[in-house]
């Protein structure tokens, strides 16, 4: 039994290998999702498999309310993935941090406390310390996400605040330290539980200074916390799968928070400690600014007459759920003959890779996706560049404005193209809260309106339905 437990962990190790290779590309991503599943069905299993495991209800008990509250979370709209996933950490860091008191408290209870060496505390503290900053975290990461009304959505800063955060870190740690030393002593209880009080507390104090615009990026550096974690209590369950899922896990967090902050131009630091998102004012007194717009008949017709058009999708065509009408667009357009490509901003929208898995849902071809620093250089040759539902990453001020928030960031420079038009609803400004000097340019038109409206009647002009 022990052996063929040891193979199905085995199996589940290389399934997760395999699944996070899949899914680093958009062809293969499905089969990766599949993968990852399926290991963690294999590691379910497998450890229920366990020689030591006899008490069979406590495990089916909770498997019911966790299996409803996962097909329930699944339902969300694509929009709303950021926050479910912070969910979702928040919900493994809460596993972690409670095994690790239950461990804690179960194996403090036995004569001499064996089980307590130094390293299996130390190992206990780690999970319980990151499981529960995790925890609060993720929740109020979750909540900014959500523009829930009584979290405020700019950063929450006051002075000294990295001393405090600071503090109450290194304090844990010394408890955490004193623990490892007298495991066993009567007052460890009540130190464990100030480790977690602390912990607890030091999560939401970590998340609550940083700004909306960065949650996505917090998120995936959760995520490595929650995976750490779960390495940590790999250790204390002496549970290998746990130790290898684990550090998949917190290091594929930690190179995604790398590519996302180089992707913004930002550090590590800047991103936990820089309280960016803080809602710019940027109108200038007596600086009128006037945006043009065009029509939907005459967008269409310089769209068709167009040799290459490029369409950078950014957040508000995810959340119009405009990417079928998009489709329909590039069909129009392609069978006239026209160069149709799609630029995708590494960070266009609110996760990494959400414009690819819209515009794959939609069934684009995977070839006309193309990366930012590759379609770049061919925009200045580009006769029309469709804006629909992006600010952030189209914004010049990245470029030539030092006291930008956003300055060098790297954008796609639908600036430079012949002609742009940008689909939006209103002037409002984007997730940095920061105006966009390009729909004031020369050679750029607005075509207001919803996302999935506005490019529905383009489908409508080009196909000859619409009225003129
Ligand atoms: P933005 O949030 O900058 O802009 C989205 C635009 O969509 C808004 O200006 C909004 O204008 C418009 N919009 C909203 N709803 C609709 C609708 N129904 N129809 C038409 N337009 C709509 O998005 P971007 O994708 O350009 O930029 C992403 C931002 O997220 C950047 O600031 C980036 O740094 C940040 N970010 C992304 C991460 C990632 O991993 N993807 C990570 C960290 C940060 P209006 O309200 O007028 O319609």
């Amino acid at each position: 039994m022990n052996l063929l437990v040891q193979l199905a962990y085995l199996l589940g190790t290389a399934l997760f290998v395999l699944s996070l290779h899949w899914m680093s590309d958009p062809k293969t991503a499905r089969r990766g999702v599949f993968a990852g599943a399926i290991a963690m069905l294999v590691a379910i299993l497998a450890t229920w498999g366990e020689p030591d495991i006899t008490r069979h209800l406590w495990i089916i008990i909770p498997i019911i309310p966790a299996t409803v509250l996962g097909v329930w979370l699944s339902q969300v709209p694509l929009t709303a993935v950021p926050q479910r996933t912070a969910l979702s950490h928040a919900f493994g860091g809460l596993a972690a941090g409670l095994v690790g008191t239950a461990k804690f408290f179960y194996w403090h209870s036995e004569p001499g406390t064996p089980h307590l060496t130094p390293f299996i505390t130390f190992a206990i503290l780690a999970e319980v310390i990151l499981g529960f900053l995790t925890v609060t975290g993720s929740l109020i990461a979750a909540a900014k996400l959500q523009e829930v009304k009584w979290i405020p959505q700019r950063p929450w800063v006051y002075r000294g605040q990295n001393f405090v955060n600071l503090a109450a870190l290194l304090l844990a740690v010394g408890l955490g330290l004193l623990l490892m030393w007298f495991p066993g002593g009567a007052w460890a209880p009540v130190l464990f539980l100030m480790v977690v009080f602390l912990a607890l507390n030091f999560g939401w104090m970590l998340v609550m200074p940083i700004g909306g615009a960065d949650m996505p990026t917090v998120i995936s550096i959760l995520n490595s916390y929650a995976g750490l974690a779960a390495v940590a209590m790999g250790f204390v369950l002496n549970n290998k799968l746990l130790i290898t899922a684990g550090a998949l896990d917190g290091s594929s967090g930690l190179i995604l928070s790398i590519i996302m902050c180089k992707a913004m131009n930002r550090s590590f630091t800047n991103v936990l400690f820089g309280a960016f998102g803080q809602v710019q004012s940027t109108a200038v007194a007596g600086d009128q600014k006037i945006a043009k717009s065009e029509t939907i008949e005459g967008a269409a017709q310089i769209m068709e007459q167009a040799g290459l058009v490029v369409i950078v999708p950014g957040y508000g065509m995810a959340v119009a759920q405009a990417q079928h009408r998009v489709r329909e667009l590039y069909d129009q357009l392609t069978k006239r003959g026209v160069d149709v490509r799609f630029a995708i901003h590494p960070v266009a929208g609110r996760m990494p890779g959400h414009m690819n898995v819209l515009l794959a849902e939609a069934e684009i071809p995977y070839d006309k996706l193309m990366e930012m620093d590759e379609i770049n250089p061919d925009l200045p040759q580009a006769d029309v560049v469709l804006v629909i539902g992006a600010n952030d990453v189209v914004n010049p001020a990245a470029r030539t404005d030092e006291s930008s928030p956003i300055y060098g960031m790297p954008i796609i420079d639908a600036d430079k193209a012949r002609s742009c038009f940008c689909i939006k609803r209103s002037m409002n400004p984007g997730f940095a809260g920061i105006e966009n000097a390009l729909y004031f340019a020369d050679r750029t038109y607005m075509l207001f309106g919803d996302a999935k409206q506005v490019v529905g009647e383009l489908v409508k002009q080009l196909s000859g339905q619409g009225g003129h």
